[in-house]
């Protein structure tokens, strides 16, 4: 290999505490080229994350079909349509819209596609996803059975970006006591409701201490952007 992308050892002590820990690792691999994303391949790594569709779209086509493409990103409704036929997970549901779109061109292609509703827990405007009151109202008002072609799998948020490491604790502790409630209540049935995706290169750790499941990793993995 004539570039590496990746720092192999660091690489390898994260995923095996993750394993360690039951915390699934999604590799996020955004802006980075193929062969990063093949170097990571080669050691394992099956589950990558894209926030761009069309990225998302062009890299799927390169690399090997094994591989679960997640879209972590805030995706367009005009965009779902390019990873519908292979998405294997989306963290980024924030709007009904989206989620009907998603429903729709999910039976276009004869899937059911899982999908994680994100939540907005951050201080920052910027961050999209339901505050808590939309959360319920979503869960309580949308007949979930109109929309057989999407599975809600569990809930994903960011955190506010700051070194406040106590602010992130209450952020994260916050959502998973929602995913909690959620989880107890609008779908008590739903055994399959079990994913908490939350925590980044910068607070994951602080993230698995309040109940991720699930963390989607960058600039630790592949270096800076
Ligand atoms: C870019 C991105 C990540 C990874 O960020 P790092 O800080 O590089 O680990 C995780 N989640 C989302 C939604 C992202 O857009």
């Amino acid at each position: 290999m004539e570039q590496s992308y990746i720092n192999t050892k660091e690489y390898l002590s994260i995923r095996e505490e993750l394993q360690a820990q039951q915390v699934a690792l999604v590799a996020v691999s955004k802006t980075k080229p193929v062969e990063a994303i093949q170097e990571a391949y080669q050691l394992g790594q099956r589950i990558f994350g894209e926030n761009r569709a069309l990225e998302l779209r062009d890299k799927y086509e390169v690399l090997p079909k094994d591989i679960e493409w997640h879209m972590i990103g805030h995706l367009q409704t005009n965009k779902v349509k390019y990873i519908a036929p292979f998405v294997h997970l989306i963290h980024s549901i924030d709007k009904i819209s989206l989620l009907k779109e998603v429903n729709k061109r999910a039976a276009q292609n004869n899937r059911v596609i899982d999908v994680l509703i994100q939540v907005h827990i951050a201080e920052e405007a910027s961050k999209h996803g339901f505050d808590e009151t939309e959360l319920f109202q979503l869960l309580q008002e949308t007949n979930l059975e109109t929309l057989p072609n999407i599975n809600i799998i569990g809930l994903m948020g960011m955190a506010t970006f700051t070194s406040d490491q106590d602010q992130v604790k209450q952020e994260f502790q916050h959502l998973q006591r929602l995913f909690e409630q959620v989880k107890t209540t609008a779908f008590e049935a739903k055994e399959d409701f079990n994913v908490l995706s939350m925590g980044m290169s910068g607070d994951y750790l602080t993230a698995i201490q309040q109940g991720s499941n699930m963390v989607r990793l960058g600039s630790i993995i592949f270096g800076a952007r």
